[in-house]
């Protein structure tokens, strides 16, 4: 009823209590808190057949939900891990992943995100905490405490665990913005820039108290970058071939 991602079943014909069988027809998706109205009988039965058969996060064209986040946040992109970093994946002076400090004392943390797949289609968007996953194209589940987003019944585009209050791993995923491509799985992390120098880790990585996690510009890749913009942790500028995946000592002492 209102595109929220996270679920329940409703068996609204018969009801719950008097379901012999399970139909599938008469079972239906509603958030908690629409659940609990319908319940409570303050939403009446046609109203969820007629919700039902036009599901809202299908006229939007996404689903939606929420994290809660107190910091200061650990997000996890395959095996790198970002701790007090605001802006983890930035391209070309814009930020594609960042988590914000709180706007006032207490207040959450707030991720931002961008996930576009190679053709532009934004597979998920996370605006101050709010995340829309596109229905349209992709099929969107949420288990538990994660989000799977499939572009086909067994290829999945993108996958996120949410650990509260700190973590967030993005566990699968990939990332276009503008010519940078940044892809991972658990055991890989792939960045490119739009002339083609490669990042390449097979193991893990750790990025504490940092300006940019990775910083990816037209010909050059930073990481762990801080205030000054000096490289902490290590930069690469692979001119021409993929894959090398050696970090060039000479970029490391560049600012
Ligand atoms: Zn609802």
């Amino acid at each position: 009823m209102c595109g929220a991602a996270v679920y329940q079943y409703e068996h609204f014909d018969p009801v719950f209590a008097e379901a012999c069988e399970h139909s599938a027809d008469g079972i239906t998706l509603l958030c908690g808190s629409h659940h609990d109205e319908k319940t409570r009988g303050l939403i009446s039965i046609d109203t969820i057949r007629h919700a039902a058969a036009k599901p809202r996060a299908l006229s939007d064209g996404f689903a939606k939900g929420s994290f809660y986040l107190e910091g200061p946040p650990k997000v996890t992109l395959a095996s790198w891990t970002f701790i007090n970093t605001q802006s983890i994946v930035r391209a070309f002076d814009t930020d594609i992943l960042a988590v914000k400090p709180p706007e006032f004392d207490g207040g959450p943390f707030r991720i931002s995100g961008i996930f576009e797949d190679r053709a532009q289609n934004r597979l998920l968007e996370i605006i101050e905490n709010e995340w829309r996953g596109d229905s349209k194209i992709y099929d969107i589940t949420t288990e538990a405490n994660k989000i799977c987003i499939r572009r086909k019944p067994r290829e999945i585009a993108l996958l996120l665990e949410v650990h509260p209050p700190r973590a967030i791993i993005v566990a699968r995923f990939e990332m276009f913005f503008r010519g940078a491509h940044i892809e991972g799985n658990q055991t890989r992390l792939t960045v490119r820039t739009p002339g083609g120098q490669e990042f390449q880790s097979q193991g893990g990585g750790e990025v504490d108290t940092a300006m940019i996690g990775f910083a990816i510009g037209p010909n050059e890749i930073g990481v762990g970058t801080c205030a000054r913009g000096v490289y902490l942790e290590k930069a690469v500028a692979i001119p021409e071939r993929r894959g090398a995946g050696r970090p060039n000592p000479a970029a490391a002492n560049d600012p």
